[in-house]
């Protein structure tokens, strides 16, 4: 039996910076995470901090994502000044390319709601073609205008984890890979979390198990509807630097390679790829940039999102458990920040954000299935 002051479960994005959030207001706190034989979407995603686009309907959501996007500069140069690692952290605006006038159309009065929805203070321009090719000359023929945020950017997802991971560990927070936790148990104020012959007893508990939340849950009266969306993705050789910003399905990391994502798609829990999908992503990318059919291809793979029905996180501490708090969501990575700073602290203690009501696991029937009210439009 091991005592923290707080368990958190799940040690992919959403778990380390929760608790690297948490252990920069101190307090003894073990991070428990399943390892190699779970799912994990934070060894397998995209690496975008993408702002412009999301949360129509749903102003609570594309605010939140918004001040993520605008504490980033400050998680990243945090991480880098405690552990010593870069994150790559870029934020030079992105584009989302369009490809006939009536999808341009389409986006612009996306853009338009979203920032009226917000209120105001959502940068983006709408770029028809001449103006789209000064700003990108690499654009392709069939590529007839897009959207520009300057709220966007990208960052290396690998080093991210790595970095939260190791700036838990320098401030103390206990690492337990390869501890699965089965069950969880509620009395006299204390969780207990089951797993693996292990049990560890703590006041406090995050649930930050990616899927896996969505069977944990119900333990400690909370409601996390998660499923999985497969996304599939390409990365190209690496080569000279080609392009600038990122675009929503095309980017060039920091080491020189093209990434090419991804697929939305309803796959169950086949994280396998799929050579007719991986055509389809790679005809778009050189439809976009045609540089890029000159490049080889040295890597697929496929990756399963958190996603709940809305597309919207999942936050709430429990009420029949109080002290066990639900953290789940999609975009993850974008949301880094936000967790670091500002989920921690409610966990810790401090009053909610306001956006936090909205973003309740009860706001779902217990027995909604996240697949029937996938909105496509919001991912990306
Ligand atoms: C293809 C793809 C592209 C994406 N692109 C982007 C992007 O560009 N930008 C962006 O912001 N987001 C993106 N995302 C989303 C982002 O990757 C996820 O939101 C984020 O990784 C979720 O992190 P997580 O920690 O909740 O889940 P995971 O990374 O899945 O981690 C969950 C962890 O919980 C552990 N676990 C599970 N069950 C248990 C248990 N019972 N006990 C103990 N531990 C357990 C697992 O071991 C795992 O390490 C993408 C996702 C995918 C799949």
């Amino acid at each position: 039996m091991s005592s923290s002051d707080v368990i958190v479960i799940g040690g992919g994005l959403v778990g380390t910076a929760v608790a690297y959030g948490l252990s920069r207001l101190g307090g003894n706190i073990t991070l428990l995470d399943e390892g190699d034989d779970a799912f994990r979407a934070s060894r397998g995603n995209f690496g975008l901090i993408w702002v412009h686009g999301k949360g129509r309907g749903a102003p609570h959501y594309a605010r939140w994502t918004r001040e993520s996007g605008r504490r980033w500069p400050t998680l990243a140069a945090r991480l880098r000044d405690e552990t010593g690692i870069d994150v790559q952290f870029e934020q030079p605006g992105g584009f989302h390319l369009c490809f006939s006038d009536a999808e341009l159309e389409a986006r612009s009065e996306r853009l338009a709601a979203v920032r009226d929805e917000v209120g105001g203070d959502y940068p983006f321009e709408i770029l028809e073609r001449a103006a789209l090719r000064e700003r990108l000359p690499q654009v392709g023929p069939k590529v007839v205008g897009a959207s520009y945020s300057p709220m966007d950017g990208d960052v290396n997802p690998l080093k991210l984890l790595r970095a939260l991971h190791a700036a838990c560990t320098q401030r103390g927070v206990v690492l337990k890979a390869g501890h699965g936790v089965e069950r969880i148990t509620h009395a006299d104020g204390l969780f207990t979390a089951h797993g693996g012959g292990r049990q560890f007893r703590a006041p406090k508990l995050v649930l930050a198990a990616g899927l896996g939340n969505a069977r944990l849950a119900g333990q400690v009266g909370l409601n996390a509807p998660v499923g999985p969306s497969r996304g599939q993705l390409i990365v190209t050789e690496r080569t000279r630097k080609l392009l600038d910003h990122p675009t929503g399905h095309v980017r060039q990391t920091d080491e020189g390679s093209i990434q090419i994502g991804e697929s939305v798609e309803d796959a169950g829990f086949d994280d396998s790829t799929t050579t007719s999908t991986l055509a389809e992503l790679a005809c778009r990318a050189v439809a976009s940039f045609p540089m890029l059919g000159r490049l080889n291809v040295v890597r697929v793979w496929a990756a399963l999102r958190v996603m709940t029905p809305d597309v919207c996180p999942i936050y709430q501490e429990s009420t029949s458990c109080p002290g066990a708090y639900v953290v789940a969501c999609h975009g993850g990575v974008t949301l880094a920040a936000a967790h670091a700073f500002r989920i921690a602290p409610w966990i810790d203690g401090a009053a909610a954000p306001d956006e936090l009501g909205a973003f309740r696991g009860d706001r779902f029937p217990v027995a909604d299935h996240p697949a029937q009210a996938l909105d496509r439009h919001h991912a990306y």
